[in-house]
């Protein structure tokens, strides 16, 4: 059995373990994970706090080099992480070749970024007073992760704690500890201190609650009911807390839209990564004059891809991470035909020579936006048309939703581009592109209820990872 606890520059075993599974093929067992449990948690949150003062005073060259080395070793290893990733999690190789291939290059984007956390400095409001605005790290951060991106997301927040200062306590997915595994592996051989960064794995109730009391703040990806969780009980302690949550986007098909275009934007942005993206296109809102073409040929899109085992280069679309999803994404197929949604396409679980969790992307047309499936995340491989009559009435239903995470629409109207562009409420808009998140330099995130707290990447990062310290410095010798 592998170790999944990392404490102190130590892996501690475990006697207890759960398998690792392969979506696209249930009888592949990829490893077994050992688990922590709540006083592992502990010493892990331990090791973190006491780490941080020694790291946070490391120059910032020094606090480079180890960052750079993993985004080189991850750069380097790209092709078998990818492998590994794909067979863990079910997205197909390209995709998670691009998935590894980013983590490299944001743990090299935050290695720069030492050198630029720079402040502010002042003249004061007083005669002979001159104030320092600077940036200091904010300590012991617990990183709590999903599975559907599973190294990029914990790339793009443990390189950055790290660059600013502060030391780590990484909480995985439980469905993806292969990716976790690695990840760990190489920050762990990269030459930073014992207890800088520290990683258990397990069941996140049961390790929640000591790594939010125990650490100085906490950074969270996931679902809404899970972040709800995690910033109440953070906020009770008055700690610093982010959250990057759920989404619903909507994409407009303009009535001038390039129909080539606008059928691969919603086709990638619908079900690559088997739909299972915070920023997956779900909700299609066409202009009524175009619909029929769009819909037809989106269908026929549909119909050339294949569904498949994640490691085989035909395939396009891989399974549904697991048992649980699946019988979510079915139940939500099930919710949306008994709510009068029609069926254009595919909806239906498949048997491939491998037993896997497959399932035929799932096209509804809905006549309302008001349905269940066009207001609640399924997470899955299911996307709906929805008619707007015109642009104004498209921009009305992109953003009638609860959720604020991303948008889109696909137009060769500048006007409306813009119109789209100012008017969504989503905090991520694309135009004429299937979906955001692939830029590690510039911000990203939700709005509320799609995300709480500042964002991630790129500046925005230092938002999160620092705190500002002001100085009055009176030069003048009098008061
Ligand atoms: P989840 O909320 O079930 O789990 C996320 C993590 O939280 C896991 O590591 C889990 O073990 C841990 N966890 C669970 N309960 C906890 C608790 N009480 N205390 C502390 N940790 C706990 O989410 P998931 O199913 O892994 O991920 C899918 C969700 O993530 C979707 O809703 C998706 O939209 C969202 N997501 C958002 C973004 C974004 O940037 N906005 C990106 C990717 C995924």
């Amino acid at each position: 059995m592998q170790s999944g606890i990392l404490i102190n520059g130590q892996w501690l075993a475990r006697s207890s373990g759960v398998p690792d599974i392969n979506p696209s093929d249930t009888r592949d067992v990829i490893e077994e994970y050992s688990w922590a449990t709540a006083q592992d948690a502990q010493a892990a949150a331990d090791a973190a706090r006491e780490a941080m003062p020694g790291w946070a005073v490391v120059l910032p060259e020094a606090r480079a080099l180890p960052l750079r080395r993993i985004g080189d070793e991850l750069l380097a290893r790209a092709e078998e992480l990818a492998k590994m990733m794909a067979r863990e999690q079910g997205k197909t190789v390209r995709e998670a070749l691009a998935e590894v291939r980013r983590s490299g290059e944001t743990f090299h984007y935050f290695a720069g970024e030492t050198v630029r956390n720079h402040g502010i400095f002042t003249q004061g409001l007083r005669s002979g007073f001159n104030i320092c605005v600077s940036r200091e790290p904010v300590g012991a951060i617990a990183v709590i992760t999903p599975w559907n991106l599973p190294m990029s997301i914990p790339a793009w927040k443990i390189a950055p704690a790290l660059a600013y200062g502060n030391t780590v306590v990484y909480k995985p997915s439980e469905l993806t500890p292969g990716c976790a595994w690695a990840l760990a592996d190489i920050i762990h051989r990269s030459g930073l201190p014992a207890g800088v960064f520290n990683m258990v794995m397990g069941n996140g109730r049961e390790l929640g609650k000591p790594l939010i009391d125990l650490t100085d703040a906490v950074t969270f990806t996931g679902s809404n009911p899970t972040g709800v969780a995690i910033v109440s009980a953070a906020a009770a302690q008055m700690k610093k807390v982010q959250a990057e949550l759920g989404g619903k986007s909507g994409l407009v098909i303009d009535r001038t839209a390039n129909m080539d275009l606008a059928v691969e934007v919603a086709f990638q942005g619908a079900y690559h990564g088997t739909g299972q993206r915070c920023t997956a296109s779900s909700r299609i809102i066409v202009l009524e004059s175009v619909r029929e073409e769009f819909t037809e040929r989106l269908l026929k899109r549909m119909k050339s891809s294949r569904v498949g085992h994640a490691l085989d280069a035909a395939t396009e679309i891989g399974p549904v991470i697991d048992e649980r999803q699946l019988a979510k994404d079915c139940e939500y197929i099930d919710i949306a035909r008994n709510e009068g949604a029609e069926l254009l396409s595919g909806g239906e679980r498949i048997e491939l020579t491998t037993p896997g969790f497959y399932l035929q992307p799932a096209l509804f047309l809905t006549k309302s936006n008001d349905l269940r499936i066009n207001k609640e995340e399924v997470f899955g491989p299911v996307a709906t048309v929805t008619t707007a009559h015109d642009l104004e009435e498209a921009i009305a239903i992109a953003n009638d939703v609860h959720f604020a995470l991303s948008s889109g629409i696909v137009t060769n109207d500048l006007i409306a581009a813009e119109e789209f562009r100012r008017r969504s409420k989503a905090a991520m808009v694309t135009i004429n592109a299937p979906t955001a998140g692939l830029d590690f330099h510039v911000p990203f995130g939700g709005r509320s209820p799609s995300g709480y707290g500042s964002r991630e990447q790129g500046l925005a990062a230092q938002e999160f990872y620092t705190e500002y310290k002001s100085s009055y410095t009176n030069v003048s010798g009098r008061l």
